[in-house]
């Protein structure tokens, strides 16, 4: 596809082991890793605690004190745009690896690598237009604005999609100068580390990018509680959220939190249902429904409803769960736990409110974390199966009569993170995209987790903070106002 495809085999690097200061080292205890589609163990990983936080974080004052605190804009974007390339280069690689560390079916795993590398290109080209701004002021006085960087920023990744939030967080804090310390999720950091390792070898400064595998109750809180750390970008569930922002209150250091969703697609009478409907299965069953902005409710006007529930049953019915490499519809869940929290739902669900199931295949490992996509319909927008976050393959549909009770049901849960309409009604789409309570609202489309250039964040207990973008790039640098009095 590019032309010179390389391997990552080529970049060694040992998943046991951590990275700081430029210098990967074992750290003496280790962590089980798992392949989802099996169950069986494939490996160990670094279990890092507060030792290794604290010397990742000198690490990184060290490196704003040196050769990447020096760095000219320019130069931050050329070396972005050279990990970018050896993303793309290695993109089968990464793609292959994330398949057997989070369990996805290889395209949508490559998909994601493919989002890295844009993110990379994105923020490279970025990285020297981000301008100040002069303000008019009293006579005598010349006023301008800088944005600088934070200094050590903290990342703290969940496990569903390593590739595309590094690529959005450190991306974008790398643009901006900062340093940043790494924590990727315990149950899928492979990726983490294999971008640390091309980082690296495209000439990122020693201690710029700093990675500490290790357990969120360990690392993770080590790196929240840590006084050296000026900013925390912090995705993954509501709970852990708000230790993050208990622990950064704490510092008094500013945090960005992408939480979870119950993301809703509107679905007018007047939509064109043939373009609507591959939209409204696939953005609930991507990632086997493991993803922060799925849409797990479709709102269908009454006149549809039943041809809209008809047809998307036509559709989970053909749906084909099975291990990464087979790169079926759906793939395993993360781990044994997620798929009793995941079934614990749906054992809410009577059997007239099932409506259709997938079909998990018949040489499935027995030992992997498969659950066959599940439709729902005839629950109350209330129930806790239409308000809740199942984080699995499973949707709910849920009839309304007219705008006003559409606009009600979507934005009753207590998230706020994606919402699309469909509808040919232009004045009917800009109402909407207006009152609903979303940080994106997509019309007659819908990007779960896509659009690098998008920005993207919750309200509510989705969280706050907008990445991805541009505007990432404020939220990872600070505003200076420079006041010059000359007379
Ligand atoms: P999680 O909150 O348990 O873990 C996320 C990360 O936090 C992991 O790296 C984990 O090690 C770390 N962590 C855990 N305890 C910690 C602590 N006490 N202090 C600091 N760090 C700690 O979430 P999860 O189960 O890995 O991911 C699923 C959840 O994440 C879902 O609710 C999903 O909606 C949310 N999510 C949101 C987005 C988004 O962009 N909004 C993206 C992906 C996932």
């Amino acid at each position: 596809m590019d032309g010179h495809a390389s391997s990552l085999r080529e970049l060694w690097f040992d998943p046991a082991q951590v990275f700081i200061g430029g210098v990967w080292r074992d750290v003496g205890a280790h962590l089980p890793l798992e392949d989802p589609s099996t169950g069986a163990p494939i490996g160990q990983i670094a279990r890092g605690g507060a030792d290794e936080i604290d010397a990742a974080v000198q690490a990184a004052q060290a490196a704003l004190a040196g050769d990447w605190g020096r760095a000219t804009a320019a130069e931050r974007g050329r070396i972005l745009a050279r990990i970018g390339q050896m993303v793309l280069a290695r993109a089968d690689d990464l793609a292959a690896l994330e398949a057997s560390d989070v369990g996805k079916p290889l395209k949508q795993a490559r998909a994601d690598a493919l989002a890295l590398a844009r993110y990379m290109e994105f923020y490279a080209g970025a990285a020297d237009k981000v301008m100040g701004e002069t303000i008019p002021y009293l006579d005598g006085y010349t006023v301008y604005t800088l944005r600088e960087p934070h200094g050590v920023t903290g990342h703290i990744v969940p496990w569903n999609y390593p590739m595309q939030i590094i690529g959005r967080s450190v991306g974008a804090a790398l643009t901006m100068g900062n340093a940043c310390v790494l924590k990727p999720a315990e149950e899928a950091c492979l990726t983490a580390l294999a971008f640390a390792r091309i980082a690296e070898a495209a000439g990122l400064p020693k201690g710029a990018l700093n990675v500490v595998p290790g357990l969120g109750e360990e690392a993770g809180a080590a790196l929240t509680a840590h006084p050296g750390v000026n900013h925390i970008s912090f995705t993954g569930s509501v709970g852990v959220g708000r230790l993050v922002q208990g622990a950064a209150a704490q510092n008094l250091v500013p945090v960005t939190l992408e939480l979870g969703g119950k993301s809703p697609q509107v679905v007018f009478a007047d939509a064109d249902l043939e373009k609507a409907l591959p939209f409204l299965v696939n953005a609930g069953i991507q990632n086997a429904g493991q993803t922060c902005s799925a849409s797990s409710r479709i709102l269908v006007e009454r006149p549809l409803y039943d041809q809209v529930v008809a047809r998307m049953a036509e559709r989970y019915a053909a749906l084909r769960v099975g291990p990464a490499r087979a790169d079926l519809d759906v793939g395993p869940l993360i781990s044994a736990r997620q798929k009793e929290i995941v079934e614990g739902f749906l054992g809410l669900a009577s059997g007239d409110e099932i409506v259709a199931r997938g079909q998990i295949v018949g040489d499935a490992p027995k030992g992997g974390h498969y659950v066959a996509p599940t439709l729902m319909a005839g629950l109350s927008p209330d129930h806790r199966l239409a308000q809740d976050e199942i984080f699995g393959p499973a949707q709910v549909v849920l009839p309304f009569e007219d705008e006003e009770e559409a606009v009600a049901i979507a934005n009753g849960t207590a998230y706020g993170l994606v919402a699309s309409v469909w509808s040919e009604n232009g004045g009917r789409q800009m109402r909407l995209a207006k009152r609903l309570r979303a940080g994106q609202v997509f019309i007659n489309n819908y990007g779960a987790g896509g659009g690098v250039e998008l920005p993207f964040g919750g309200t509510g207990k989705s969280g706050h903070g907008r990445e991805k973008g541009f505007e990432a790039l404020y939220g990872f640098s600070v505003l200076k106002t420079v006041a010059a009095h000359h007379g």
